[in-house]
């Protein structure tokens, strides 16, 4: 597993998707850099959320709100007061953590030692076994169960009750270990806000503290009315929106999995009181579906329901992601009532209230909320992409298969030799194309190594051409997944190749 994820963090910068940020002075912790290739990944992944949240839904619409915010907003939101991870220091390595995902992680390895059990089982009882019903039965099962779940519970309920100290006893009595150093010499637990703080302004009194934004959401918030009024929406409507991030995270050692800056795709959907359970079921299951149309595999995704909620949520679940390093939070889809119209209500001393024209009455909106990281996504996708193949001749291949609709390039046109006018008639279809998709050219090599080139690059399609399109206009069309080539008149590449990559 930790091999394939190096796998995949080498690959990523091999072939020009991410980049350490600022790497000629050594880089900068847990903030990256988007390549040639990665650049248009992340294009593609935002413009196909995008199509689906706003051109498809006549009633959602979009915004581009600053990051600067005045600073209101953030007592409002409640991230000045609320918006904390709680750390702990080891005396010894002085290494900080956070005391949650020291805890989350001795979790994981109980889970690891159901899985075993689940597995050496499975392997005992062979066609015979029903997984649901040994997990329900087995008696070691049930005791790591339990004693996972009573660890969660403990932290939850100490963390909601800002019980620190409980935290740090929770931490010693389970014997957990620095990482680092097996020291278990630790500090008492302290919370730490995320949030980077700047300033506006130029002379040191006039200057105004600002935040950079650890979320779009609330400059959704801020501007539902005004988006309200001049697009005459009528409730249930949403405003989506996508954009950076920030958080000075402190656990930041997975690759674009958390970073410090980052880009979120965020949609607030309004809703009267009363209609949220069901608008929050059909924004999970629409969710789900965006997910799955991708074709990135039905096993790779589950839903995950919050039992521990955030100061403003009535409900809450994560659609997880299985990462190199694990199941993972992908995107989450919340419930978040009144609380953030309610709160800027209070702050700002406007009314933010909707006028329902059939009913006569005003009211403040309930929110359904859906948020998934641009980057976690990028993560996702890559990740999964990336496959190592024996073929049937017993050598291999890397190959990144990338969905089609997503991939950076569409067609590599290629002359099978850089002679007898070939590169010329390459040349002329790559113009032919290069309006509607992005195309590349490549004549170095052996046709073989440039498929294997493609292949690792993840272009859905190459095109060859040969000594017989001078004579009948066809060319190689070679399909990366399949590595089936058929060949067809170079007039119809540009459909066929359409009908493969439109989103
Ligand atoms: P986590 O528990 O992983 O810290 P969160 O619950 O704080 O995430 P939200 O505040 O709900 O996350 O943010 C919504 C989405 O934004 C997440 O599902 C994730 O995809 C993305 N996200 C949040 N923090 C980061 C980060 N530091 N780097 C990259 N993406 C992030």
């Amino acid at each position: 597993q930790e091999d394939n994820f190096k796998n995949v963090i080498s690959h990523a910068k091999e072939y020009g998707y991410v980049f350490q940020s600022s790497e000629i002075y050594d880089g900068l912790s847990a903030v990256y850099d988007y390549a040639q290739n990665g650049v248009e990944l992340k294009k593609n992944i935002r413009e196909y959320w995008w199509k689906a949240m706003v051109q498809m839904n006549e009633n959602i619409v979009g915004l581009d709100s600053a990051i600067f915010m005045h600073p209101t907003t953030w007592k409002a939101s409640g991230h000045v007061d609320a918006f904390n991870d709680p750390l702990i220091d080891n005396k010894d390595s002085k290494k900080r953590y956070r005391a949650d995902v020291l805890i989350e992680d001795h979790v994981a390895k109980i889970e690891a030692k159901i899985e075993k059990e689940v597995s050496k089982a499975a392997k005992r009882f062979g066609d015979a076994f029903d997984q649901e019903q040994f997990e329900a039965t087995n008696p070691r099962v049930l005791r790591y169960k339990e004693e996972a779940d009573t660890i969660m519970k403990r932290m939850a309920g100490s963390l909601e009750k800002e019980d620190l100290q409980d935290v740090k006893n929770l931490i010693e009595e389970l014997g957990i270990a620095c990482p680092l150093s097996g020291s278990k010499n630790w500090t008492d637990v302290k919370q730490f806000n995320l949030m980077f703080g700047t300033k506006l302004g130029a002379s040191a009194e006039s200057a105004m503290d600002l935040y950079l934004r650890p979320e779009t959401a609330q400059g959704i918030f801020v501007n539902f009315l005004n988006v309200q009024k001049t697009g005459r929406m009528k409730i249930p409507f949403g405003i989506a929106q996508v954009g950076k991030a920030f958080r000075n995270e402190i656990v930041a050692r997975q690759f674009i999995f958390r970073m410090r800056e980052f880009e979120q795709m965020e949609m607030q959907f309004f809703i009267k009181p009363g209609t949220q359970g069901e608008w929050y079921e059909t924004w999970k299951e629409r969710r789900m579906k965006w997910h799955l149309s991708l074709g990135i595999g039905e096993e790779n995704y589950r839903f995950h329901d919050h039992e521990k909620l955030a100061h403003y949520a009535d409900a809450a679940a994560d659609i997880e992601f299985r990462f190199p390093f694990g199941l993972k939070e992908l995107e989450g889809i919340h419930s978040r009532t009144d609380f953030d119209l309610g709160r800027h209500e209070e702050f700002s001393g406007k009314k933010l209230q909707y006028f329902d024209p059939e009913t006569q009455e005003s009211y403040v909106p309930y929110v359904i909320e859906t948020s998934i990281g641009l980057d976690r996504m990028f993560l996702a996708v890559f990740s999964n992409a990336l496959q190592e193949e024996t073929l049937e001749n017993g050598s291999t291949r890397t190959v990144l298969k990338l969905p089609a609709v997503l991939a950076p390039t569409k067609v590599a046109i290629l002359p099978l030799v850089k002679k007898d006018g070939l590169p010329e008639v390459a040349m002329q279809l790559l113009e032919e194309l290069q309006w509607d998709f992005n195309v590349t050219y490549d004549e170095k090599d052996a046709v073989g190594r440039r498929y294997r080139r493609q292949d690792a690059v993840g272009t859905p399609f190459c095109v060859t051409v040969d000594h017989q399109t001078l004579e009948d206009n066809t060319v190689t069309l070679r399909y990366r997944d399949s590595m089936e080539q058929i060949r067809i008149p170079m007039s119809e590449v540009a459909a066929k190749v359409a009908g493969e990559v439109d989103m």
